[in-house]
């Protein structure tokens, strides 16, 4: 569908992007928010309140993105606020140890049993990245596996996706990543063991480690098979290598202990951002006791950063976990499960091929009766009928994520109301899905 099919109805977001399109490129500052995949006027948005956002025309939309993942307790929690509003005024960056970093590490450390130590950094993208370097400095071997599909941030030797069958080395997914950076990553079909073994088989001795996301999020959510990361910690407990679970995403969000407390798979070395830092640039990796002892300054792995464990990240991160006790996950699941319900009902009703998928509250539809257990059922979906779906709730009121590869997310602020006004706009998008062409 062309841009031109969705007329500039947003003419204070429009201002704003071309604005922002002459000092930044492509007028944002993380790519899926320019709506390149859905076509439209991204909406800039002027503040978040429960459930909703206001952009800058004044349209209020019941918000299914929660900053694509953080806020589980919706937008300016009075509590998460009056946190923050403490620390803000006792000053924001020391660049020494203070007191909210240990008491953060520890809220991670006494939730998630495998966590014996952490590291804060500020981005999930930094935490992979690091615990990659980790992994490798411990087994002082060089090779990753990784699983098509799977994002884990934009470290360079991770960027690498592309390739198929099994074992293929990957090429570059980007230009500026170079062939010997991804050359030492192996990518993988997600939800395959048997390409494990046959990848551990070819390289004997390589690999330092196998990340996953620990329930993938990042191609829509495609939860791992039963077995799967069980059989993937096993090859690597065989084989001399770390399993590394990412859990940016699911951390904290898909229960009190992120999807280990789901499945119970114990890694050797975890990666957590998103809910941990209430909104703020707050992330980090852990695991092992013997394997973070190899970080600096206890190891020699080197590792750092200006503000990690921010005085402003961390009370905000420490503020959100001590709110999320198992009433607040309830309620997240309840409404999830609500919204989903509406969901199928609706494209049902309208007869449109589509499969809901679930990883305890993150949930994502994808448009094929075809179950989807990799990147490549991912894809074969009929992403055209997203686009009119998308541009139907947005013009509802309804914000959803802008692309058909990612997770939808929902708060304990989604009350009564909020799935009311979804429930309204979900059968004109049904329709619209319905008559959408290619
Ligand atoms: N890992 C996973 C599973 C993610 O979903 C993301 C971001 O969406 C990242 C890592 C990177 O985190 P950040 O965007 O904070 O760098």
């Amino acid at each position: 569908m062309s841009e031109l099919a969705y007329p500039y109805e947003a003419p204070a977001s429009q201002a704003l992007f071309d604005r922002a399109a002459a000092v930044t490129p492509g007028g944002v500052n993380s790519p899926v928010r320019a709506f390149r995949a859905v076509g439209g006027t991204p909406r800039f948005m002027v503040s978040g309140s429960g459930p909703y956002l206001t952009d800058a025309d004044g349209r209020e939309y019941v918000d299914l993105v929660c900053s694509w993942g953080p806020m589980i307790l919706g937008h300016a929690h009075p509590e998460v606020i009056a946190a923050v509003q403490e620390a803000v005024a006792r000053g924001t960056s020391f660049g020494t140890p203070a007191e909210g970093e240990v008491a953060l590490a520890e809220a991670m450390v006494e939730r998630v049993a495998p966590l014996e130590e952490v590291r804060l950094v500020s981005s999930g993208t930094e935490a992979t990245m690091s615990a990659i370097r980790l992994a490798r400095g411990f087994t002082q071997r060089t090779k990753v596996i990784k699983f098509a599909g799977c994002y884990h941030g934009h470290v360079d030797s991770l960027l690498a996706a592309a390739g198929s069958g099994v074992a293929t080395f990957a090429l570059p997914d980007t230009p500026g990543v170079t062939g010997a950076q991804a050359s030492d990553t192996i990518v993988l079909p997600y939800n395959d063991l048997e390409a494990v073994h046959a990848a551990f088989a070819a390289h004997p001795g390589e690999i330092a480690c196998v990340i996953t996301e620990a329930s993938p999020g990042n191609m829509g959510v495609v939860p791992p098979l039963p077995g799967f990361n069980q059989g993937l910690k096993d090859a690597c407990a065989a084989n001399g290598a770390l399993f590394v679970s990412d859990e940016v995403m699911t951390g904290f969000r898909t229960s009190r202990a992120g999807w280990f407390g789901v499945e119970g798979v114990v890694p050797d070395l975890m990666t957590f951002g998103k809910v941990m830092g209430g909104g703020f640039p707050a992330a980090a990796f852990g695991g092992r006791a013997d394997v973070m002892a190899h970080l600096a300054p206890a190891g020699p792995v080197y590792q750092a950063g200006t503000l990690s464990g921010n005085p402003v990240a961390t009370a905000a991160g420490l503020a959100q976990l001590r709110l999320l006790d198992d009433a607040a996950y309830e309620k997240v699941d309840a409404v999830s499960a609500r919204i989903q319900s509406l969901v199928t009902e609706a494209l049902a009703k309208e007869g449109v091929a589509h499969t809901l998928q679930t990883a305890s509250n993150m949930f994502s539809v994808f448009f094929t009766d075809r179950p989807v257990r990799n990147y490549e059922d991912a894809k074969a979906q009929e992403s055209f009928r997203f686009t009119a779906f998308f541009h139907s709730l947005l013009s509802h009121g309804v914000y959803l994520p802008p692309s058909s590869f990612e997770s939808w997310f929902v708060s304990t602020a989604h009350d009564e109301r909020a799935v009311q006004r979804i429930a309204d706009a979900l059968p004109a998008a049904a329709r619209a899905a319905a008559e959408a062409t290619a």
